[in-house]
This record gives C-alpha cells, structure tokens and sequence, in this order.
C-alpha cells in the first residue's frame, strides 16, 4: 500500500489543466472537465500541487499544503556556495 498519494477534491478543480501539463510522469488527464489521476507512474514530485490555482491537489500524509511566495527572496551566493560544499552525505546501501 502506498504511504502517499495524490489527491484531487474535484469540488474545486475547473478543469484547466495545468496540473496534468506540468506531470512529468504523465498521471494525470482532464476527463469531462475534472482532473483524474493515473498514479501507477507517480513520482510524488509535488509539482501538480504546486501549480494548481484552485488548490485542489494534495497528496496524503503531508501536513503541508501550497507554500505562497510572499517576498522577493535573495540568496547570498556565498552562502549557497557553502552550503553545497558543507554537505556531506554518505549512504551505504543493501543491495536489496
Ligand atoms: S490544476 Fe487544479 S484546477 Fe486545474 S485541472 Fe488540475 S486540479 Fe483542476
Ligand atoms: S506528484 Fe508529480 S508525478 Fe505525481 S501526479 Fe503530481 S506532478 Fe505527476
């Protein structure tokens, strides 16, 4: 069973079809009007909710939803840089 999954509350969704444009897995058509979700090939990527205008998709088993930009944020380049050179991240898999 998979933890999450992308849901669309077709109460609110006006069929415009930004959200299926913008899958790069393909999973979700417009059918008569409403968004509908092929999730087999879902990637989890959010993009579909980032995008709706409606706020109609979500995806279960996250307690955060849409995130609106409300300033004009600038990054500090030499802070960008260290943070790529700080990261140290070392993963050791199974192989299963
Ligand atoms: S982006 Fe939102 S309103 Fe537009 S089709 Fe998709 S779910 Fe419906
Ligand atoms: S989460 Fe990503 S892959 Fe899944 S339906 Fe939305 S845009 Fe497509």
């Amino acid at each position: 069973m998979k933890q999450h999954q992308v849901e669309i509350d077709t109460s609110k969704c006006i069929g415009c079809g930004i959200c299926a444009r913008v899958c790069p897995a393909h999973s979700i058509e417009i059918k008569d009007k409403k968004a509908v979700t092929l999730l087999d090939d879902c990637l989890i990527c959010g993009q579909c909710t980032a995008v709706c205008p409606m706020r109609a998709v979500s995806i279960s088993g996250y307690d955060t939803g849409q995130n609106e930009k409300k300033e004009d944020l600038r990054l500090k380049p030499e802070e960008v840089l260290d943070v790529i050179r700080f990261r140290r991240s070392i993963r050791q898999c199974s192989g299963k």
